[in-house]
């Protein structure tokens, strides 16, 4: 048996709308994957199901081929259903591309379709193709608001019929977002809609209120799953997709013995945004000017007011600082698109409105510091996606952010100190962080290079958090 390999063989399907990088809009894509891919590597049968939303990139997946065509319920109908086989990243998935209007579209979210409707939708076509295809797995993983719907499915109909096997695992990534669901939408799935409207079921009194009508799909996934988890068994990141070592977007790869490129890759990013370059050849000292970079959605939870604050904060310190980020609420993108006209005559600071993998690859590893300022926050990966690119974080102590980064003034912390933290969530908090952060920066060029090694060899990787995944499903399994 080799080595890392579990004994017991598990068959997981991951039902899903997100995974990386085929269709990624957050942490939830970067989860699934890295999960899947280290359970495979464990010696398990993982597959991964999720919608074939028109605007996916084809040439992502390997090994296209259709495998089966069934019929799916919606609202007193049975629509014809694709399932495609391929592969993402090495890992096995399973697209579904129902023939209706749902998932059509250039995004992934917010597209002209009822979103609930259309996961409702993609829940039942997946079970419906285990139902017609014979296929049981060990463990259904669901995740999120999107999939919750699903477990109802299973146990209320599904079961009742020929899959008896299967045990449901939900993850919850983020606790925002519920599914808020009207009972006869529930009805469109084929399900009792208003059966589900007590709190034993699907009312979530204290999101929702206690109306009967209203549902919260997360309420019922959680009611109805043999296990969940929160972000409380901390994510790992993949360290396939982010590798400086072997990244494909990277003008010059770099690790923890040999960090030069990462230098490289600094004033790459410098030069092609148009901002002041630290290259001692135009005789500026490679080490005075640090690059802070702040990769994220652009919504409250994240700390926007922050973010704004560092921006200028950032100028006045003599430092430089790149965001990357989109907004869904337009006045909030309208808010930020002002201060790009504002910045873009400077040459300290770039507000990069956009979604870009590639973008976010060059940036992590052209930062010093990476900036995560969250109210709140499950887990987090920037900060630790930032220290495996050698970028140091400078986090709010919340949540995953907590768990991760400790900090470099903190006597208590000599052997684990990898970072800066604020706790409170006001201007003046942030900016004791930042000014720390530079002061040590700038008085500690010849530490800088062993504190970055230092950050990139830690193992943040999914190794850890998936045996303890593996433990979960196991306790829950069903043996035949
Ligand atoms: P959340 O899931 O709440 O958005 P996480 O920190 O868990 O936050 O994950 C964010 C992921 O999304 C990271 O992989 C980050 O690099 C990526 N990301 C966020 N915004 C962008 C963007 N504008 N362009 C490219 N990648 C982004």
């Amino acid at each position: 048996q080799p080595v890392g390999q579990d004994s017991e063989k598990l068959h997981v399907v991951h039902v899903t709308a997100e995974m990386a990088p085929l269709a990624k809009v957050g942490g939830l894509a970067d989860v699934v994957t890295g999960l899947a891919r280290a359970c495979l590597n464990m010696g398990h049968k993982v597959e991964v199901m999720l919608p074939f939303y028109e605007c996916l990139p084809r040439d992502q997946i390997t090994e296209l081929t259709t495998a089966e065509e069934f019929s799916s319920f919606h609202t007193g109908d049975w629509s014809v259903v694709k399932l495609y086989r391929g592969k993402v990243s090495g890992i096995p998935v399973l697209l579904i591309e129902p023939s209706n209007h749902f998932f059509k579209g250039s995004r992934i979210y917010g597209g002209s379709y009822n979103e609930l409707e259309a996961y409702l939708f993609f829940s039942r076509a997946c079970l419906e193709w285990m139902q017609v295809t014979g296929t049981q797995p060990d463990i259904l993983h669901v995740h999120e608001w999107q999939t919750s719907g699903l477990p109802l499915l299973y146990w209320d109909m599904y079961h009742h019929l020929s899959l008896k096997k299967p045990r449901i695992v939900l993850t919850i990534h983020n606790m925002e977002h519920y599914g808020e669901c009207r009972v006869e939408q529930l009805s469109m799935c084929g399900l009792d809609g208003p059966a589900y409207g007590t709190i034993e079921k699907a009312i979530d009194d204290r999101t929702i209120g206690h109306n009967p009508e209203r549902l919260s799909l997360l309420k019922g996934g959680i009611v109805y799953s043999n296990a969940v988890t929160f972000s409380g068994i901390l994510n790992g990141i993949d360290t396939i997709l982010w590798d400086p070592s072997r990244d494909p977007y990277l003008p010059a790869r770099y690790d923890a013995l040999q960090v030069e490129g990462k230098q490289i890759c600094k004033q790459y990013v410098q030069r092609g945004l148009g901002m002041e370059v630290s290259d001692p050849q135009l005789g500026l000292n490679s080490h005075s000017k640090p690059i802070v970079v702040c990769i994220t959605r652009l919504v409250a939870q994240k700390g926007i007011h922050l973010i704004r604050f560092a921006i200028d904060r950032l100028n006045q310190l003599g430092g430089q600082f790149i965001l990357l980020g989109t907004a869904p609420d337009w006045r909030i993108q309208g808010e930020f698109e002002n201060l790009v006209h504002q910045h873009k005559r400077g040459n300290s600071v770039r507000l990069l409105l956009t979604y870009s993998e590639e973008l976010a690859h060059m940036l992590y590893a052209a930062a010093d510091f990476v900036l995560v300022p969250s109210m709140f926050e499950p887990c987090g990966l920037t900060q630790m996606i930032g220290m495996r690119y050698g970028a140091i974080p400078v986090v709010r102590k919340t949540g995953g952010l907590a768990d991760t980064v400790y900090d470099m003034d903190d006597p208590s912390n000599t052997h684990k100190a990898n970072g800066f933290l604020f706790e409170g969530i006001d201007e003046g908090s942030l900016n004791g962080a930042l000014e720390r952060a530079f002061k040590y920066y700038l008085e500690n060029p010849n530490g800088w290079t062993s504190l970055i090694s230092r950050v990139m060899s830690l193992d943040n990787s999914w190794e850890r958090s998936a045996r303890d995944y593996v433990s979960l499903y196991k306790s829950v399994q069903v043996r035949w």
